[in-house]
């Protein structure tokens, strides 16, 4: 082996080049369906993938214990319903 053949490299990049998982992965700029991944807390991900598979599973959910969630949102607008009516009645000055 020649030694001048070898090139000192980080060990993320020794990883990188290689054909691990891990870099296999490293080399994706889209996910299985086409999008395009953007980087997450932890992990790059697809919001596009995410966005639906979230709506899927609240889908379920809402099917399974709809009383549970008619309670959440009800919560929800007994706290902040309030506040959205308050913002639209304030806009009613027009210039001119
Ligand atoms: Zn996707």
């Amino acid at each position: 082996m020649n030694p001048w053949h070898l090139e000192a490299v980080t060990a993320r990049e020794n990883v990188r080049r290689g054909i691990s998982p891990a870099a296999m992965h490293a080399k994706k700029t889209t996910c299985k369906n086409g999008h395009p991944l953007v980087h997450g807390k932890k992990q790059r991900v697809c919001i596009i993938c995410l966005r639906a598979s979230q709506a899927r599973w609240m889908k379920k959910a809402r099917a399974e214990n709809p009383e549970k969630y008619r309670a959440l949102y009800k919560a929800w607008w007994a706290k902040n319903g309030k506040h959205q009516r308050k913002r639209k009645s304030t806009n009613e000055s027009t210039p001119g």
